[in-house]
């Protein structure tokens, strides 16, 4: 767009031509008070409106400054030279000002920080001293003032020019600075009051006639209110309407402070302006502490919401995901038993089957160590403590452990307690911690090592100590080993587990009350893991200590039955054996028909899976010897290697339930079971 040179000259200079005019007018103004002399300002606004123009404006706006300046005091009759010592000394003054603030300070033009408000305070009191030193000289030199009044207007004068920069400058920096003052039309409303309460006050204060009592301090009281509610725009606003009100009382000579002095007048304003405007900011400052504390808090608030619900997802995900596992797991499980049921006898698959049942079983106990983790993550996993002789514990968890252990060429020793030490736990989950060290042992000692397992007591604690002549553990790690997942060589071959072993042995140990802890002489030294465990305060009588539950609790129970398989194979009576305790059922295992007889008549199990063919005494003879009691309880299943019909025959009318041919299938021993389950329910021996 192109403007018309008139109008393009006023765009260039319109800024200089503003400060020019407004200079130009708040000097006459400043000057029709009383001037000492006539030309020392005792009240000097144009030093307040340079200033602030030239900081929110830029320096280059000075000679719009300088040139008023000169003319306000040509036009007030001072000589050609004092003009221009006396304008120098305003121009110098407001840029030495503007520099300090911008170059310094880090200047915000809206003043709401402390250090804006204490600098502004600071270049209101110091950058007066050039002005007045200038403005002082160029008078007296010009010959305008003798050197008897050079103190008295040089004080003038620079009181004068700090009132005017405290009172104007804040005024304009605030209001004239973005964002542009926006208040609700109720927060309006409030500026408005406080303004004429200000104004009111003021008026009683310095137009009254003072009374016996002095009521200065009142304005205290609508400055406070504009401070603390309206901001550092309301009380700058507020502060120059007091002074307003003030200066102008003089001139008709209302005022008490006529008397006192103009001076003291200025003094008393321009000290309440400056501790007003330096409390105004620390009340913003705390404003703005509060809101950013209110910000800070509801972001953390927020971000600690999605970090909670993304755990309880992770956590949620991590059951799931175990879970889901384990039923294929165990559907691989029960496929290899089968498959060793079919007993396949080529060398090779074997060791096929071999492999991939450690394998799985591996995996499986990584499971249900996951499972765990994320049961006592999500305050779950509940202990079902019994009294327990540790001994016992011992020996269940070496039984467990031992075939890892000696797979791995280690040798084991065992030290038991002195004497017999009993503990209240969940014996479960004490095997659990057990085993885990153990196997540990065995897992990070190289192969032909030794693996030590002792427990004695110390105090009324039971310490168990688990070491080994292994790869040890570095000093700087014994602690994080038993953070979730962490693993000290991440990746190693020999080391397929998740890190969330001792994780978990940690927290069961805890909720015994105990504590575990590692110790380690460094790498390739050897670690020790120490268990301490609290003993009961009283012993119960050795009588009414229950006898521990066999291994590890089966996980599917629903319709847990009690059973005896019996069969000569060994091979093939276990892996059925096995099969079926992987459903869940309660497995016990006779190699001949005597055994079976004794064994069912001790037991009187829910269901027998019987071979016929034994080596002593048949399958029909121990039928016929367990059916000698009236209503014997078991429900008998046949299962022959002759398929012949008139076997089948024969065995139904002896009284089995039902009748399987080897090799038997998953798909008949599900059936089998189907049927059993419909069967009606044994009666109470
Ligand atoms: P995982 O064995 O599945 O890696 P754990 O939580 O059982 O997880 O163990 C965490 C880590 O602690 C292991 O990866 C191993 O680095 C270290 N660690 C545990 N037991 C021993 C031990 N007996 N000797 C040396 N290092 C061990």
């Amino acid at each position: 767009m192109t403007f018309p040179p008139f109008l393009q000259y006023l765009k260039r200079f319109g800024p200089e031509a503003g400060l020019f005019l407004a200079y130009v007018i708040a000097g006459r103004i400043g000057l029709s008070f009383h001037p000492i002399d006539g030309f020392a300002p005792v009240v000097w606004p144009a030093a307040g409106i340079a200033l602030a123009v030239l900081v929110l404006y830029g320096y280059r706006l000075w000679p719009a400054v300088f040139l008023a300046a000169f003319a306000v005091y040509l036009s007030v009759g001072a000589g050609f030279l004092v003009s221009f010592g006396i304008a120098l000394g305003e121009t110098l003054q407001c840029l030495a000002g503007a520099y300090f603030l911008q170059r310094y300070v880090d200047f915000n033009p809206a003043i709401a920080r402390l250090r804006d408000n204490v600098a502004l305070v600071a270049v209101a009191v110091v950058a007066p001293l050039i002005s007045s030193a200038l403005g002082v000289a160029s008078l007296w030199s010009g010959g305008d003032i003798t050197a008897g009044e050079v103190g008295t207007a040089f004080s003038v004068w620079w009181v004068g020019s700090i009132f005017g920069i405290l009172i104007l400058a804040p005024l304009l920096f605030k209001w004239l600075s973005r964002p542009l003052f926006q208040r609700t039309p109720l927060q309006y409303l409030e500026l408005g009051i406080v303004v004429v309460l200000t104004f009111v006050t003021s008026i009683f204060i310095f137009w009254m006639p003072q009374g016996p009592v002095n009521l200065d301090y009142y304005i205290f009281i609508p400055l406070t209110w504009a401070a603390l509610r309206t901001g550092p725009r309301g009380i700058a606003l507020a502060i120059f309407v007091a002074a307003s009100v003030a200066i102008s009382s003089t001139f008709d000579g209302h005022s008490l402070y006529l008397y006192q002095g103009l001076l003291y007048l200025q003094i008393y304003i321009g000290t309440l302006s400056g501790l007003f405007l330096i409390f105004t900011a620390i009340v913003e400052d705390r404003k703005q502490a509060q809101v950013l504390l209110k910000q800070h808090v509801g972001e953390l608030e927020h971000s600690l919401h999605k970090v909670s619900s993304e755990d309880e997802a992770k956590k949620d995900f991590l059951a799931i995901l175990a879970h889901e596992l384990r039923n294929p797991l165990a559907t691989i499980l029960s496929s290899v038993e089968l498959l060793r049921l079919q007993e396949v006898h080529a060398p090779d698959t074997t060791q096929l089957l071999q492999t991939i049942d450690e394998h799985v079983k591996s995996m499986t106990v990584m499971l249900d160590d996951l499972l765990d983790v994320s049961r006592i993550s999500r305050n779950k996993l509940t202990l079902r403590k019994e009294m327990l002789s540790l001994d016992s514990l011992m020996d269940r968890s070496v039984r467990a452990a031992q075939t890892f252990i000696r797979n791995r060429g280690h040798t084991l020793s065992v030290v038991k307690p002195e004497h017999e030490l009993y503990l209240e736990a969940d014996p479960i989950r004490i095997e659990q911690i057990l085993v885990n060290l153990l196997n540990n042992a065995a897992k990070y000692t190289e192969p032909n090592g030794s693996i030590q397992l002792s427990a004695r007591k110390e105090g009324d604690l039971a310490v168990i100590r688990v070491r080994d002549s292994g790869i040890g553990i570095p000093k700087n790690m014994l602690k994080r080993i038993f953070e979730p997942f962490f693993q000290v060589q991440r990746g190693r071959l020999s080391t397929d587990g998740l890190g969330i072993g001792l994780p978990l042995t940690h927290q069961l140990v805890e909720m015994h009350g105990g504590s575990i802890e590692a110790t380690s002489d460094g790498a390739g030294r050897g670690s020790e893991f120490v268990v301490r465990l609290p003993l009961p305060a009283h012993m119960p009588p050795p009588a009414a200590i229950p006898k521990l539950r066999a291994g590890r609790a089966p996980r599917h129970v629903k319709d847990a039955r009690s059973i005896l398989v019996v069969d000569d194979n060994e091979v093939a009576a276990q892996a059925l054996g096995r099969l079926l305790e992987l459903r869940g059922h309660t497995i016990d295992i006779a190699y001949n028909g005597l055994e079976a007889v004794d064994k069912a008549r001790q037991s009187r199990p829910h269901i027998i899976i019987l071979d016929i063919g034994l080596p002593d005494i048949d399958g029909y003879e121990v039928a016929r010897r367990l059916q000698e009691e009236k209503n014997f309880p078991s429900v008998l299943i046949a299962l022959t290697g002759y398929g012949q019909p008139q076997d089948k025959e024969r065995a139904l009318s002896m009284g089995f339930r039902l009748y399987l041919t080897k090799p038997v299938g998953l798909k008949e021993i599900e059936a089998a079971f189907r049927k059993v389950a419909h069967a009606p329910e044994r009666q109470a021996p």
